[in-house]
């Protein structure tokens, strides 16, 4: 019973071993299947034209499943002209996430076009798109690695100064440097746990540092608490200046000065303008404003228009 305990016990360590490797193999692999999903043209060219990078859309629509799936884009058509900022809010499931997902050409479209400086990203590399994009989702995965590593993934080569003024900027370096082994801390399930809002500022700090030409927030502050999110935002908002952005917002405040907002619903643009034409236009956007100003739990203190 003894030999049989001592190698089943062994067994378990190695067990562990093996579903935290799986762990990491199977966020691989998801990665992998999107990028298994879209394949470069034959003869596609790298991007061109990033110091214009005016993003649009122009007729797309989406479905994940192509095959008589769920029509999830019905027609979208807008433009973040070079160095702007368009913001997009409406409710959870009209497809404001899925818009970045496609800029990120994590998937094809099935009608329309989508290009950046003039190129469809269908026909340019998709390494290209991918590097001219900084994406801070709505959830980051980290991978099962040091700190440091998980912020230099944002530009491989980073010196540790551009790794831990990236954090500073982020608001995440204090914490790290509170950790016993600092930037070498390796974050995961066997390593340093880090809150939603915590990983959140990891990808903030990534992207700070990769600093692409073009900016997708998905609802990047949503994990922290407000006076975190103000800070950040703030942040944000310097970093987005002069960048194409693409920002999806739970919160309008966060909205207020972007070149157009976009409201979707179920898969369409039902409004479209400043936050000003919005407001006037007293429709969806202006009830939605109306509401977060008598502050939801959610809500931070309204800012003034
Ligand atoms: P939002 O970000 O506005 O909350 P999403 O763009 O994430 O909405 O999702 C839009 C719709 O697409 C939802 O109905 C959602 O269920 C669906 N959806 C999202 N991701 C997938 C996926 N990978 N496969 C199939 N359907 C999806
Ligand atoms: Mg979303």
């Amino acid at each position: 019973m003894i030999q049989l305990y001592i190698p089943l016990n062994f067994l378990g360590v190695i067990y562990r071993e093996i579903k935290q490797s799986l762990t990491d193999l199977d966020k691989m692999f998801t990665l992998m299947d999107k990028e298994r999903e879209v394949a470069d043209a034959p003869g596609a060219q790298p991007l061109a034209g990033l110091d214009q990078p005016t993003v649009r859309f122009e007729g797309v629509v989406f479905a994940y499943d192509p095959k008589g799936g769920r029509t999830i884009l019905q027609g979208i058509s807008f433009e973040i002209p070079a160095g702007k900022t368009v913001a997009v809010v409406g409710p959870s499931g009209s497809g404001k996430s899925t818009l970045a997902r496609l800029l990120f050409r994590f998937y094809d479209i099935q009608q329309g076009r989508i290009t950046i400086a003039g190129q469809e990203i269908r026909s340019v590399t998709q390494a290209s798109v991918r590097q001219a994009i900084g994406i801070v989702p709505q959830d980051t995965v980290l991978f099962n690695d040091t700190v440091a590593y998980n912020i230099a993934y944002g530009r491989p080569g980073a010196s540790q100064d551009e790794i831990e003024s990236a954090a500073r900027a982020a608001r995440i370096h204090d914490f790290i440097a509170s950790a016993p082994k600092g930037y070498a801390t390796t974050v995961g399930e066997r390593g340093l746990k880090l809150s939603g809002g915590e990983k959140q500022r990891v990808a903030i700090a990534r992207t700070l540092l990769k600093n692409p030409p073009i900016l997708i927030f998905d609802e990047a502050t949503s994990a922290l608490d407000s006076a975190n999110e103000r800070a950040i935002q703030a942040e944000l908002q310097g970093v987005a200046q002069n960048k194409t952005t693409l920002v999806i917002a739970h919160r309008l405040s966060t909205v207020v000065d972007a070149h157009e907002i976009l409201v979707m619903d179920t898969g369409r643009i039902i409004e479209r303008g400043t936050h000003a034409q919005l407001l006037a236009l007293g429709g969806r956007y202006a009830s939605m404003w109306s509401l977060q100003q008598e502050g939801p739990p959610e809500s931070p203190a309204a800012p003034s228009p």
